[in-house]
């Protein structure tokens, strides 16, 4: 719908209409002529009182208000002309017409001077008088409209008035020489500058030094319409004699500015005058140190404030590319104090970090200007050395900083003595990606370390990974269990036709503080290669009960929870204690908890498992073979165990077109049916995967065309929609 009142401010938009009838009172001595006028007027329309004298009319106008005034002027009691002066004096906007008997053309004239708005002469023609009374009524309609409209222009220019002044934007207006012409109250608490002083006063006055050949083009921007100036970044200066307290103590603050030319429209529309310019400037200096400190924690490290591992890589990054242009090798060095740890442990981390903050210092003293030092991360330190002549080079550095670095550092009046391991590797000659160079340095400095510390390695092809990296992996993973750095995320399995949530498949996510949300494939290995796994694996249980037992007491419909289990978990001497404890905090039986656990990790340890299986199922534990078809295990095995469920791996109906895949599913399918089995399709992405399975009889799917993993928040919600939208079906197909 368009309307034309859209573009209007809501002030302007209505007008009030008038009463729907108009009120008219009648006064005339005259019995008669009281009522002939009266009956006349009510036929149209009109609400009408009628006062039979001078003192009546005064009640009734004492009363209420009226918009035409019928007035008789020879009345015995209180004559028209006083009545006249009454309402001239008290409501001077109400019009009156006179309706005399007098003829005289002085009558009519005293009236008239006297404030009636017409003079009528009796015996009146009805029509006349009729004519007349819809005239006085439609100007008076009008003048109310026209206050009225006035009143709202006022209204809405004090409006904007206060508007532009309570901005939190920087608003003015430039002339032509680019002088302001108008600013609003908000430059007072911006820049430190009362109003006045700016009036009159050229913009550059207000720019800092840097932005002025940029301001040029934008502040006092010529353009208008579409290609205007918008949301450029510049700097303004704040006045350096205010004493008003500035925010942050700021010298300048950052705007964010949109600005536009003003023509002279009276001119032909294409010999438009400029007439200056107006812009709004949006502080944006909270935004820009917030973004700056960011940036500086994104890539600093926060103790020593040096580069972080982002910002070097960024560094080598960029030197790798100009030592290609240039052709100069360029060098990293991976430094790592010995036996910081032990100084960590017995002296604590207050004076841990006194230490390495000495460490960054010393290190600095023996670097050139180009060259980055950054820490990665405990006491380990990193070196670039951008331009090289040869690796003696390199050598003679290092052997500065091992001797800078053996003389004892002072700290809270400790003496401590530190010394340090470098490995070192050099491009193009080693390699020329960033991430290898860095972790070829950090294996030859392992290497410097095995070898008796203190001194300095290259790095030579076939050097391998000690084994203390991993034990670097395992204790942050140990670290983020004891913060709480896990979560579980569950997706849902659903039944293939009606798309009813039967469970949930519990799966770990990792919040890591650094590298965000990462999923098991970058942390599952190395977890159960160092054993965490088993520590974590306890938690994840744990956690899915809780969840579980949650949504027991919240009254939503029981579901199964299917949590994975792994080898050390599964071979760990009291994983069966394990399980029924996280059942038991929680009241719970096993009836809705499932086991997944892979075909070829059941095979390993045939017998025990079975066993523990064995005790487990006695509790209503579920049992589901997960990767279902990738192992080689004969039924005949399978069939000792309590199993469920059978779970169709990903990689069968990924590629359901394929004539073989169609086949194995469904002899899978058929093989879980015969059994009286729950059989589960995983990573079904669409819909022709589903409806493939529907055809084959599989009674649930699981996979990103229902959903992909929820947070325990999301799951939650779909359950409580799930309640309520099956329950609606069950109801009306009942
Ligand atoms: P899985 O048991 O085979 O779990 C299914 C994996 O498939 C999940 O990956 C899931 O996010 C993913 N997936 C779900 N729908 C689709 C789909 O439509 N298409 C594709 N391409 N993938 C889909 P996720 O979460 O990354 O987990 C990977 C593996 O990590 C799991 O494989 C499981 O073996 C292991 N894992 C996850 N959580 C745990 C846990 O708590 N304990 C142990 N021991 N292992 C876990
Ligand atoms: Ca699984
Ligand atoms: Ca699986």
């Amino acid at each position: 719908m368009s309307d034309a009142h859209h573009e209007l401010p809501p002030a302007c938009r209505t007008v009030t209409p008038f009463p729907a009838r108009s009120r008219l009172l009648v006064v005339d001595d005259e019995p008669l002529i009281l009522e002939g006028l009266t009956r006349l007027l009510q036929t149209r329309d009109y609400e009408v009182t009628a006062a039979g004298g001078g003192c009546d009319a005064l009640i009734a106008l004492g009363k209420q208000q009226f918009d035409v005034v019928l007035l008789d002027l020879g009345m015995p009691d209180l004559n028209g002309t006083e009545v006249l002066r009454f309402i001239a004096d008290r409501s001077a906007d109400t019009p009156v017409i006179v309706v005399s008997g007098e003829s005289s053309i002085d009558a009519a004239i005293r009236a008239l001077r006297g404030g009636a708005a017409d003079f009528v002469r009796k015996p009146y023609e009805p029509e006349e008088l009729l004519r007349r009374i819809d005239n006085i009524l439609a100007r008076r309609r009008l003048e109310k409209e026209n206050n009225h409209i006035l009143q709202r222009l006022q209204q809405s220019e004090k409006w904007h008035r206060f508007l532009v002044n309570s901005s939190p934007d920087f608003i003015y207006t430039l002339d032509s020489e680019g002088r302001f012409t108008f600013v609003n109250d908000r430059v007072e608490t911006l820049l430190g500058y009362r109003r006045e002083e700016l009036l009159g006063q050229h913009y550059s006055m207000v720019i800092h030094e840097d932005d002025i050949a940029r301001a040029e083009h934008v502040f006092n921007e010529r353009r208008a319409g579409d290609r205007n100036a918008r949301n450029i970044e510049i700097r303004l200066k704040c006045n350096p004699g205010s004493r008003r307290p500035r925010p942050m103590n700021c010298r300048c603050r950052a705007v964010e500015l949109t600005a536009t030319g003003m023509y002279d429209e009276e001119a032909g529309p294409f010999e438009g005058r400029f007439i200056g310019s107006y812009g709004v400037a949006k502080d944006i200096t909270e935004r820009k140190q917030a973004e700056e400190t960011v940036h500086f924690q994104a890539y600093h490290d926060l103790l020593t404030g040096l580069p972080n591992r982002a910002l070097f890589r960024d560094h080598l990054g960029l030197m790798l590319a100009q030592g290609r242009r240039n052709q100069k090798p360029l060098a990293v060095l991976s430094l790592d104090l010995d036996h910081f740890k032990v100084i960590n442990d017995s002296l604590g981390h207050t004076i841990g970090d006194e230490l390495l903050l000495a460490v960054g210092a010393r290190l600095r003293q023996c670097l050139r200007e180009g060259d980055t030092l950054a820490r990665l991360g405990g006491d380990e330190f990193a070196v670039l050395l951008p331009t090289l002549v040869s690796r003696s080079d390199v050598d003679h550095i290092c052997r500065k900083i091992i001797q800078v670095l053996s003389r004892p550092v002072y700290v809270k009046g400790h003496e401590i003595y530190i010394s340090v391991s470098i490995g070192a590797c050099v491009a193009p000659e080693d390699g020329e990606m960033i991430d290898s160079l860095i972790r070829q340095a950090e294996i030859a400095m392992y290497q410097a370390k095995t070898q008796g510390r203190s001194r300095l390695q290259f790095w030579e092809s076939g050097m391998q990974a000690p084994y203390s990296e991993r034990m670097q992996v395992e204790s942050d993973l140990r670290r983020a269990l004891a913060r709480n750095e896990f979560v579980l995320f569950y997706q849902p399995q659903v039944d293939t036709v009606t798309g009813e949530v039967h469970g949930f498949e519990a799966l770990l996510r990792w919040w890591h503080p650094q590298r965000g949300l990462l999923t098991p494939a970058d942390f599952i290995p190395v977890a159960e290669e160092s054993g965490v796994i088993v520590p974590l694996g306890d938690w994840a249980l744990r956690e899915a009960t809780a969840q579980l037992a949650a949504w027991h007491k919240a009254g939503l419909p029981p579901v199964r929870l299917s949590v994975n289990i792994s080898a050390r978990q599964l071979e760990s001497p009291d994983f069966v204690e394990s399980v029924m404890r996280a059942l038991q905090v929680h009241g719970l039986d096993g009836t809705h908890m499932e086991l997944e656990i892979t075909e070829s990790l059941l095979m390993r340890d045939f017998e025990a498992n079975a066993i523990k299986l064995g005790r487990l199922s006695a509790t209503g534990i579920r049992l589901a073979i997960d990767d279902f078809g990738t192992g080689y295990s004969s039924f005949k095995y399978l069939s000792r165990f309590p199993i469920h469920t059978l779970k169709i791996d990903q990689s069968f109906v990924q590629d359901l077109e394929r004539e073989e895949n169609i086949s194995i599913v469904n002899a899978m399918v058929a093989m879980g049916r015969g059994m009286n089995l729950n059989v589960v399709a995983e990573g079904v992405e669409t819909e022709a995967q589903r409806a493939r399975l529907e055809s084959m009889q599989c009674p649930e799917i699981q996979g990103y065309y229902c959903r992909a993993p929820l947070s325990g928040q999301d799951a939650t919600t779909l359950l409580r929609q799930h309640v309520r939208g099956f329950g609606a079906a069950e109801r009306a197909a009942g």
